[in-house]
């Protein structure tokens, strides 16, 4: 079922590097404001402390920026019901959520409360990462921060999430006719993301999380859930996971993947909460890695013919404010092409401490946060468990095994 694609070339852009000037930051004014209320996990500044911080580093021109426009019911509905769009919309007007439609869509509840622009904001947020796609068709590299909302169902809100901004910015690179490789790296299983696409041969979704034995969505996502057409990918992780545990499971995996599937793009959802401060999330990564991480998909990308890679990032979950500014910051860093410091300037300092944020002030590596953009690495050993873990998936997993010696041009 998986047909080669044209091999992944590299003309000699070094460790994956961007040409400076390829990429677009995608973002609105609109996430100034506080969504989800101030006792939500999301009730914290997370794009626009981004956006500050980058602008504080000098680190973005107009010519990088796009403002991200409102996708359209229609849009919407390319994967949502009309009902559930409907309803959201609704919300928005009535100013609160009908019993209804509480019990229907699962809105309106702690997990996904309602806010003032209930509606408009996700809708703006999966326009940007639509418009993401479109960039990356028309030759560029792109950053939707405000996206990667990877739980949402077709008829429901899920785990803070209300419309699949990844699924309906890989369906338009499908209708561009490009096979589509989506990574996951945030914390939590991608299961809204996965079950999009199960019957897409087209699409390979693969998923790097902690175990949902012991963390949100509770089911799913294990080694063994690779799907009808065996094109999802499930990396369950251990609790407490460090640096050097995760890159063996990454570095097991990832090239590999890229390798077998060859996509014409990759989509990148870059969720932050497995960065070690992360209140929610429970791995201990740093941002030293993840940086790593995002390094390593750039090399293993396909490319624009100007050796751009087509990869399209989008942020995702992330709970702590701090953490995740300065991890995107680096990230949209790298992928403009643009050297990412270690120490922190007094402007960039001044951004990060007008944050209201004080549970962490006792940790030792509170201070570095105001100081220097990147970790300290995370100490700590490879677990028998994440070797077995990922040795077993590279060798029972179907887009490994029969399918891929046939891909490899061997024999039957
Ligand atoms: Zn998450």
């Amino acid at each position: 079922m998986f047909e080669p694609g044209p091999p992944v070339v590299d003309p000699g852009t070094e460790g994956g590097a961007v040409r400076a000037g390829r990429a677009v930051l995608i973002t609105a004014a609109r996430y100034r404001s506080t969504s989800y209320g101030a006792n939500h996990p999301l009730g914290i500044p997370r794009v626009s402390l981004t956006v500050d911080l980058i602008e504080a580093l000098g680190a973005v021109t107009p010519a990088e920026r796009l403002d991200s426009r409102r996708a359209t019911p229609a849009e919407l509905e390319a994967f949502h019901t009309r009902a559930y769009v409907a309803a959201m919309q609704r919300c928005e007007l009535l100013g609160r959520v009908p019993d209804r439609y509480r019990r229907r869509h699962n809105i309106g509840n702690y997990e996904n409360p309602w806010f003032p622009d209930f509606y408009t904001t996700p809708a703006t947020a999966t326009g940007g990462s639509v418009q993401g796609a479109e960039q990356v068709l028309a030759g560029r590299i792109a950053f939707s921060p405000a996206g990667g909302m990877h739980h949402a169902a077709p008829d429901q809100a899920r785990g803070f999430c209300f419309f699949n901004d990844p699924v309906l910015a890989i369906l338009r690179l499908r209708r561009a006719g490009w096979r589509v490789l989506y990574l996951d790296l945030d914390a939590h299983h991608g299961d809204g993301v996965e079950a999009a696409f199960r019957e897409d041969p087209g699409v390979v979704t693969v998923s790097i999380h902690m175990d949902t034995a012991y963390a949100y969505p509770y089911a799913g996502g294990g080694l063994e859930d690779v799907g009808p057409l065996g094109n999802a990918v499930n990396l369950p992780l251990p609790e407490g996971l460090t640096d050097a545990g995760y890159r063996h499971a990454f570095d097991t995996l990832w090239p590999a993947v890229a390798e077998r599937f060859r996509p014409d793009a990759v989509v990148l959802q870059a969720g932050t909460d497995m960065l070690a401060p992360d209140p929610l999330g429970r791995l201990r990564i740093s941002n030293r890695l993840f940086l790593e991480l995002v390094e390593r998909v750039l090399r293993h990308a396909p490319r624009h013919p100007d050796g751009t890679p087509r990869v399209l990032v989008l942020g995702g979950g992330g709970y702590h404010p701090l953490a995740l500014a300065r991890c995107w910051t680096a990230v949209w860093l790298r992928l403009a092409g643009r050297p990412v410091p270690e120490r922190l300037p007094p402007a960039a300092r001044a951004v990060l401490e007008a944050v209201d944020w004080d549970l962490d002030e006792d940790e030792p590596w509170y201070p570095r946060f105001f100081t220097h953009l990147l970790d300290e690495p995370v100490p700590g050993a490879v677990p028998d468990e994440v070797r077995a873990r990922a040795g077993a998936l590279l060798r029972r997993h179907p887009l490994f095994r029969g399918r891929a010696r046939a891909l490899a041009g061997g024999a039957p």
